[in-house]
């Protein structure tokens, strides 16, 4: 097979535009399918850590990202108990280079825009309101088939398309989302003079991180172990986490003093697991779409990021499709299982007892256990990819 010439992105997020931006820098064109029929990104904010950065490094964004984000002081992150008392204070490694910071807090919001810009600025097409319908591999070619009736050939076919990827269903079978016992509760709120510091509290079956941002916006995330993947009406979501986060203390009190400014955001945490190759011939599956993992280690968009990064450089580097396909896949297989386990492991790990309402203390030996698993697992993240 040749090196990819005519390239479709399905899904315009994370994954989608990183893969956009880098491989125009490798002199490679292609276009985007996306299904949403405009960019009001859902999910309020996140961190993205050092591994993350520099693969936005790579691809000549790191500044801008920074930018549009909360880079924090000299130890901008803390890990503590439910009363707000340090549990782990880690040394988080810088992975880009002098003058950055080891990570951030952004607005998802933001942190798409500016990979949105540079993907104008390349002259990536972007089609909204869209997907495929079908996709056919030849061998020689792919053709897709999409839900404006058009239909066209590509070199190679990438879904990006996120936890539920029509690209995957279509092409390598049901695949469906596994609930991993955990939901999500998420707010972007005023910030209150206290909180200075990316915070993670742990309690008895929940956790919460308070995490500042840009402006004077805090992000409130926090997790709750589930029996069952239930929702809630939305505008019961304020009052529920108050209820559930009243033992807490340290910052939170104060951050919580104004829940009902949300809006609040409920999902449960879903993973993907897929057999490896996360390819058939000429159709291959990144980020969310092939591994979706839980969010406790906050690597799921470093991840899709460097999968991105990856893939680009093989096929810029003029590698045929297959020779490009299988290298990526030996180089992310492991790593992104690494994280999709390590993180799960370290969810069950920090919510055991969740029916004691009492707030939580830790013993030193498992301040001790759970900061050498953040070293290691920092140096590993720091790794060449
Ligand atoms: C609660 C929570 C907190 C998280 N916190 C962090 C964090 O702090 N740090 C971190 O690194 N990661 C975090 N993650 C993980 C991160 O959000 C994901 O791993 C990342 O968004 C994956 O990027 P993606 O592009 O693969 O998928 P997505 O971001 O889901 O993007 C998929 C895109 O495809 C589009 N799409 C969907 N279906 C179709 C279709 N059929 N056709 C065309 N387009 C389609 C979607 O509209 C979307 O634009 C968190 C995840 C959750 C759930």
């Amino acid at each position: 097979m040749a090196t990819a010439q005519r390239i479709l992105i399905v899904g315009g997020g994370i994954a989608g535009q990183t893969l956009a931006c880098a491989l125009a820098r490798q002199g490679l064109t292609c276009e985007i399918v996306e299904i949403r029929p405009d960019w009001q990104i859902a999910g309020a904010a996140m961190t993205l850590q050092g591994n993350a950065l520099r693969a936005l490094r790579d691809i000549g964004l790191a500044e801008a990202t920074v930018a549009a984000g909360w880079r924090g002081g000299v130890r901008p992150l803390v890990f503590t108990d439910t009363l707000g008392q340090t549990v782990m204070e880690p040394d988080v490694l810088n992975m880009v280079g002098p003058g950055y910071p080891p990570q951030i807090a952004i607005r998802r919001q933001a942190l798409h825009e500016v990979l949105l810009r540079a993907v104008q600025a390349a002259r990536v097409p972007i089609r909204m309101g869209i997907t495929v319908k079908s996709i056919n591999d030849t061998g020689s070619e792919v053709q897709a088939t999409f839900t404006d009736g058009r239909s066209q050939n590509y070199d190679l076919v990438v879904g990006a398309d996120g936890i539920r990827s029509t690209v995957r269903s279509l092409v390598f079978g049901d695949i469906q989302p596994r609930f991993a016992g955990f939901a999500n509760w998420r707010a972007l709120l005023p910030r209150p003079p206290s909180v200075n510091r990316m915070m993670w509290m742990w309690g008895h079956g929940r956790s919460v991180g308070v995490l500042p941002l840009d402006g004077d916006q805090v992000f409130v995330a926090g997790v709750t172990k589930e029996k069952d993947a239930t929702r809630y009406p939305p505008e019961d979501l304020a009052r529920l986490f108050c209820e559930k986060f009243k033992s807490f203390g340290g910052a939170l009190p104060d951050v919580l003093a104004r829940a009902g400014e949300g809006p609040w955001l409920y999902t449960v945490m879903e993973e993907i697991t897929l057999d490896p190759p996360w390819y058939k011939g000429r159709v291959v599956l990144l980020g969310d779409a092939a591994h979706a993992a839980c969010p406790f280690w906050a690597q799921g968009a470093a991840m899709a990021m460097e999968d991105s990064v990856v893939l680009a450089g093989l096929l810029g580097t003029g590698h045929s499709v297959a020779a490009a396909l299988a290298e990526w896949m030996q180089r992310r297989h492991a790593r992104c299982l690494y994280v999709q386990k390590g993180s799960y492991d370290t969810g069950v790990l920090t919510h055991i007892d969740p029916e004691s309402d009492q707030p939580k203390r830790f013993p030193a030996a498992f301040s001790e256990i759970v900061t050498k698993q953040f070293h290691v697992r920092e140096a590993k993240m720091a790794e060449p990819i």
